[in-house]
C-alpha cells in the first residue's frame, strides 16, 4: 500500500538571531505511522515540532499539515492535531475531571470526561488533581488531553522522560493503541530502546540537520552490513528484567 505523507516539510529553517537553529530539513510522516525524531540535547528536535505545531514561526522553508498549509492555514492544522501542554497549564484547583471538561469546552467538542479517562486507564482518578498523579499518570493525563479534538496527528515531546520502567511500558501500550486507532503520532525521545520499539520509522537529527531516515529496523540492518558488532551480551536477562519482573508483571509486550 502507497505511503501517504500526512505531514510534508520542505527546506524549513529556523535561526534564533545569528543563531542557526534548524539547517535547511526536509521529511514526511506517513499516515497512521508513529515517527520518531532521534538526536543529541540542542540538535533542533523541539525546534522543528513547535514549528509544524505552528507555535513557533519558521525563518523559511514551507509546511504542509493534512493538505493544510501552515502559511495559509494554521488555524486548520491547530484543529487537527493534538499537542501536550507544559504542567503549568493545568490549573491546580481543578481536577481531571474539571479539566478535561474545560479543554473540551475550549475546542467546542463534546467530551464526557470519564470517555477521555478510560482511554488512559485514569477513570479512577477522575477527582484527583494533576498534582496528585504518578509521573506516569501524568503523562496518560497529557496524552488524553491531546486526544480531545480527536486529532489526526499527535506530537509527542519526550513523553516518557523520568519514568519507571514499568510506566514506560505501559505509554508504549499506550502510543500503540492511539497509532493503531488511525491517529499519525510523532515523537521524540532520547531512548533508543523506546524508538526501537514503538517508532515505525525515525529520522536522526543533529546540528539542525536531518542525517539519515529509516527504519529502525533498516538502520541497524545497515550498521551491521558494515561489519559493525556490539560487545557480546553474555547474560540472558538485564537489571531491568530484573526491575519489571520484581514489581510487577501487568505489562506484556503486544
Ligand atoms: P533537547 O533534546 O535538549 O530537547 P532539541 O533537539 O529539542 O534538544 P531545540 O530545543 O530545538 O533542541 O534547540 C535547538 C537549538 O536552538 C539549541 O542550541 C537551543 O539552545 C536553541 N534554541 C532553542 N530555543 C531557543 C530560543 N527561544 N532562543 C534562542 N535559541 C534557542
Amino acid at each position: 500500500m502507497a505511503k501517504q505523507p500526512i505531514i510534508t516539510v520542505n527546506n524549513l529553517v529556523k535561526n534564533y538571531g545569528d543563531f542557526n537553529a534548524v539547517k535547511d530539513i526536509s521529511f514526511e510522516v506517513y499516515e497512521g505511522e508513529i515517527f520518531g525524531l532521534l538526536g543529541p540535547n540542542g540538535a533542533g528536535k523541539t525546534t522543528t515540532l513547535e514549528i509544524i505545531e505552528t507555535l513557533r514561526d519558521k525563518t523559511s522553508g514551507t509546511i504542509i499539515v493534512d493538505g493544510f498549509d501552515i502559511e495559509k492555514d494554521a488555524a486548520s492544522i491547530k484543529k487537527r492535531i493534538g499537542v501536550q501542554l507544559q504542567a503549568a497549564g493545568y490549573y491546580p484547583n481543578l481536577n481531571l475531571s474539571e479539566l478535561i471538561e474545560l479543554f473540551s469546552g475550549l475546542y467546542g467538542v463534546n467530551k464526557t470526561p470519564m470517555e477521555m479517562l478510560e482511554k488512559v486507564a485514569l477513570t479512577d482518578k477522575a477527582k484527583a488533581k494533576y498534582k496528585e498523579l504518578s509521573g506516569g499518570q501524568k503523562q496518560r493525563f497529557s496524552i488524553a488531553t491531546t486526544l480531545i479534538n480527536d486529532p489526526r496527528i499527535i506530537f509527542l515531546d519526550e513523553p516518557t522522560t523520568g519514568l519507571d520502567p514499568q510506566a514506560r511500558r505501559n505509554l508504549w501500550d499506550l502510543i500503540k493503541e492511539i497509532r493503531d486507532s488511525g491517529t499519525t503520532v510523532v515523537i521524540t525521545t532520547h531512548y533508543m530502546d523506546e524508538a526501537e520499539i514503538l517508532c515505525d520509522r525515525v529520522a536522526f537529527v543533529d546540528g539542525g540537520r536531518i542525517i539519515d531516515i529509516d527504519t529502525p529496523d533498516n538502520f541497524i540492518d545497515k550498521l551491521v552490513a558494515t561489519g559493525f558488532e556490539r560487545k557480546k551480551e553474555v547474560k540472558l536477562a538485564n537489571l531491568e528484567d530484573v526491575f519489571i519482573n520484581l514489581t510487577g508483571k501487568e505489562w506484556r509486550e503486544g
